[in-house]
């Protein structure tokens, strides 16, 4: 059965900040931003409203114009936004990536506020200070690695350290009385089943010409799926396989937190249900360390509560399907 849609992203700009996986080259581009037509985007919000599925609006560096504004302001929504526009929408969500780290400490905490760390791949050995330096100033952190279709063994051992570092600077916060989500480590505690990104399932993104794709990263490294049109509303194809009764791996998989980025395993090996070692390997380091935070955290509250995470004797679930790798030969 198919699932409805529950939001939709919009792209409001062709500079809109990529806030997870994948990079949006017209970001940092220095010509003027290409903004939605008026008329597309009056066209989504009532869509939005008719069909009460939600939106989310990804803008870039520039502030929208009042006429964007107050279309925006039509409809309940969340918008994501990068490190330029932080101030001026305190209640967005806010993109960080890690080239900017000497900024954060100028950045004014908030509890309420949700922050996405997006870590590049040679930023990995600052990961727990990078995030040590955010962490108990916002609600809820998210990091996201990029440049993982690079990610190598060493970057693996490296990622698994810096976690182990970070785990033990929130053990003793935590132990303090702090309370404060950082998703690899903390959503894995709190799930007893599978919470993926989910893109092209749950949720589709509209680019500001209208087109539609699974999500973001498909925009500028991907084809479109459908169209938002004025009259017909929103037709896109489903595709089929992304859901996650089509896994045959992250079924049998308990890294709950796990994205499922359908967007790497598509770039990676090709199909979109079937994620790439780098992906697994990524997931099972943050499972152990989320495993190893909750042992320690053993009579602090309410991580006392919460049910032990299994140990495992593998790493890759590809080994429940092909069994253990072979060692190797003897010369
Ligand atoms: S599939 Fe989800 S996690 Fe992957 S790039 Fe797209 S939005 Fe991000």
């Amino acid at each position: 059965m198919t699932e409805p849609l529950t939001h939709i992203l919009v792209l409001v700009e062709d500079g809109a900040v990529a806030f997870c996986h994948y990079e949006n080259p017209s970001f940092h581009a220095s010509a003027k931003p290409r903004w939605m037509a008026e008329k597309r985007l009056r066209g989504i919000v009532r869509h939005a409203e008719s069909q009460s599925v939600a939106v989310t609006f990804v803008l870039g560096n520039t502030k929208p114009p009042a006429r964007i504004e107050r279309l925006m302001q039509r409809v309940p929504h969340a918008k994501i936004v990068p490190l330029a526009l932080g101030d001026v929408y305190p209640d967005a969500i806010l993109v960080l990536d890690s080239e900017d780290g000497d900024a954060f400490a100028q950045l004014s905490p908030d509890s309420r506020r949700n922050v996405i760390l997006r870590l590049a791949r040679r930023d990995v050995a600052k990961g727990a200070d990078l995030c040590a330096s955010l962490a108990g100033r916002y609600g809820r952190l998210s990091l996201h690695l990029r440049g993982i279709e690079y990610f190598a063994p060493s970057d693996l051992a490296v990622y698994r350290e810096e976690l182990a570092r970070l785990g033990s600077m929130l053990g003793k916060l935590y132990s303090g009385g702090d309370r404060f989500e950082i998703n690899v480590l903390t959503d894995r505690m709190m799930l007893r089943e599978m919470r993926n990104c989910d893109a092209g399932v749950k949720h589709v993104t509209v680019s500001p010409n209208g087109e539609c794709y699974i999500c973001p990263a498909f925009v500028h490294d991907g084809e479109p799926i459908g169209r938002f049109d004025g009259a017909a509303g929103l037709a896109f194809k489903r595709i089929a396989g992304l859901d996650l009764s089509h896994g045959p791996l992250c079924t049998r998989c308990d890294a709950f937190h796990c994205k499922r980025c359908v967007y790497l395993s598509r770039k990676l090996t090709e199909e979109y249900n079937v994620p790439s070692e780098q992906q697994c390997a990524i997931a099972h380091i943050e499972r152990e360390a989320s495993r190893l935070l909750l042992k320690d955290l053993g009579k602090v509250e309410p991580f006392r509560r919460m049910p032990r995470i299994a140990e495992l004797n593998y790493q890759d679930p590809i080994e429940l399907i092909n069994g253990p790798p072979l060692e190797p030969a003897a010369p």
